[in-house]
């Protein structure tokens, strides 16, 4: 996991240089995703914004993290059943660990699995231009229950 502040940082720099407004409530949006801490939802985002910004609509939550994604500075993880989920702190391909009970995604960090789209690669003479691993499971707390 990048560190937050690193992250923070980076998605500001690339805003400004692209100049685009940074509002406290992009800030709050921001710093939300470069922690992306069980890789928020836009509606969690919002929930979460909203405690500090009550004005803040939906709408614009949704328009900067659209704005980041088409940046490149955040991974979109789509559901077809589900919210749409997002992780700024590693915005590239990486493979997740989600828990069907509770929804939290976790990133996955097994270095055997870095190495598979190599070997894929390799395998099929396929050149790898993205990729998409998700784990599905119950994680230790829902267990617990
Ligand atoms: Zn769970
Ligand atoms: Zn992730």
């Amino acid at each position: 996991m990048a560190d937050t502040q690193t992250r923070l940082d980076e998605m500001i720099a690339r805003l400004r240089e692209r100049g685009h407004r940074l509002t406290p409530q992009r800030m709050a949006v921001l710093r939300i995703l470069a922690s992306s801490e069980e890789h928020p939802s836009v509606e969690q985002i919002y929930e979460r914004v909203k405690v500090d910004f009550p004005m803040t609509s939906l709408a614009t939550i949704y328009k900067t993290v659209t704005l980041l994604r088409e940046m490149g500075e955040v991974l979109e993880l789509g559901f077809s059943d589900d919210s749409n989920r997002y992780d700024g702190n590693k915005p590239y391909p990486h493979p997740h660990l989600i828990c069907v009970k509770c929804k939290k995604i976790v990133d996955l960090e097994v270095a055997s699995l870095s190495e598979l789209p190599q070997v894929v690669a390799q395998s099929t003479g396929y050149q790898i231009v993205s990729q998409r691993l998700d784990f599905f499971g119950v994680c230790p707390q829902c267990r617990g229950k």
